[in-house]
């Protein structure tokens, strides 16, 4: 879908045309395609440092902090091209959640200290959320926090930690008091992940990569310095994040990208002697999807158009997450479905073998396998559905 811009607004358009061409053949060949499930380390930051020499690593950060502040149009114009190139988005963990929660919550030292090592991408974060028995219900989690003069001591488990094996710092929800309502007790700390006590383990998922680990901590000490803004005031700053996080899922640019991808396959793939897009049965499902897709792109126009003209999103953002997750994963379905067995050896869980069947089949199996996870992150689409019940239908 192709809206019209400002003169303004096409010129920047222009300018972020031209910095795709010229990054995309600087990139590793598995990060300016859709597959994820290979990268390294190395091959998330060569993005990361690209767009910080540009300035644009961190799109909505205020300027004096090195941010670009671009305003909705600016950001939204920025996504959808860089979906259309295949490129990848910048991990969220320190530009989209901790970045925001230190300068909108943290104190000066701790602006000094993190901002800027944030935007270089000298320190990888990751978040310290969910644990085992506080995942939806994130205020019961048990990772306690019990300070010591002038430190904390640490003792817990975090699990499903994105990326952990990476990570210079990871930013916890603690427990620092046990007594009254759970959302009181809680505070949000930044801990070193070199600090003697942490171990991390492993959690294999479906398409074979290591993305999420477990995160123990054994009497970690942890400088009462990072503790971010008040002690048992946590949970509103986790809150802040959240909202952050889940007005960035709805992702209609990337499920575009990912539908012109399965078009490609329904014009190659053959069903009965007949090119698969004039299959009745599939074209009937394309269609469908196609629709919805709209849909949900007009929807997430309309939002962006209020929050362009200072209108706050709330529970809208529940709407998009649900909406754009279901339909991402609809079209990893289709796509699963068009390429059949071709999709089964490039299956990481199979091992090493050499690509088997044309190259629009690669990275199918992987990308529907991972993409199972999108309507649980991010709190889970049926918890999403709990907030659009009461929010929106007042239920
Ligand atoms: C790939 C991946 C990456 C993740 N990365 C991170 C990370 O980096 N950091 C981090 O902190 N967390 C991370 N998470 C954790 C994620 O936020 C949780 O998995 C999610 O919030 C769900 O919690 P849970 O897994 O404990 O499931 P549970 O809360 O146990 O839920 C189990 C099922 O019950 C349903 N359910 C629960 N309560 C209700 C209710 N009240 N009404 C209706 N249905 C309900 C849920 O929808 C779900 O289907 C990640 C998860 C995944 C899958």
């Amino acid at each position: 879908m192709d809206l019209s811009f400002s003169a303004e607004e096409e010129a920047f358009r222009q300018e972020v045309r031209a910095f795709v061409a010229e990054a995309k053949p600087q990139l590793p060949k598995n990060l300016g395609t859709p597959e994820q499930a290979r990268r390294s380390k190395d091959d998330y930051l060569i993005w990361h440092r690209l767009l910080f020499k540009k300035g644009w690593v961190a799109p909505a950060w205020p300027r004096e902090l090195g941010g670009a502040a671009w305003g909705v149009t600016q950001r939204y114009i920025f996504a959808t091209e860089t979906a259309k190139a295949g490129l990848p988005t910048t991990l969220p963990f320190g530009l989209g959640m901790v970045g925001p929660v230190i300068y909108t919550f943290g104190n000066e030292a701790q602006k000094k200290k993190f901002l800027p090592r944030i935007l270089s991408g000298e320190d990888w974060w990751c978040q310290g959320y969910s644990e085992p028995g506080a995942g939806s219900d994130l205020a019961s989690l048990r990772c306690r926090a019990v300070r010591d003069g002038d430190h904390y001591v640490v003792d817990g488990q975090k699990t499903w930690t994105t990326l952990a094996q990476y990570a210079d710092w990871i930013f916890c929800l603690v427990r620092t008091n046990s007594g009254g309502k759970p959302q009181e007790g809680i505070s949000f700390l930044l801990i070193d992940m070199k600090s003697p006590g942490i171990t991390i383990k492993p959690i294999m998922v479906l398409d074979g990569a290591r993305e999420v680990n477990e995160v123990f901590f054994d009497s970690v000490k942890v400088a009462a310095e990072n503790l971010v803004g008040e002690e048992n005031k946590g949970w509103t700053y986790a809150k802040f994040l959240l909202d952050h996080e889940r007005s960035g899922l709805a992702s209609a640019a990337r499920s575009r990208a990912a539908l012109t991808r399965l078009k490609t396959i329904a014009r190659n793939e053959q069903l009965d002697g007949q090119l698969l897009i004039r299959d009745p049965d599939f074209a009937r499902k394309l269609a469908a999807l196609e629709a919805d897709l709209m849909a949900l792109e007009f929807t997430e126009l309309r939002i962006l158009s209020r929050e362009a003209k200072g209108g706050k999103i709330g529970a809208e953002s529940s709407m998009l997450k649900v909406a754009g997750s279901e339909i991402l994963q609809r079209i990893s379905d289709l796509a699963m479905e068009a390429v059949g067995y071709y999709a089964l050896p490039d299956d990481l869980s199979l091992g090493d073998n050499e690509a088997v069947g044309p190259d629009y089949a690669r990275g199918v199996s992987g990308r529907y396998f991972n993409q199972r996870k999108v309507s649980i992150y991010g709190g889970s689409n049926e918890i999403q559905r709990n907030i659009i019940a009461k929010a929106v239908l007042g239920l």
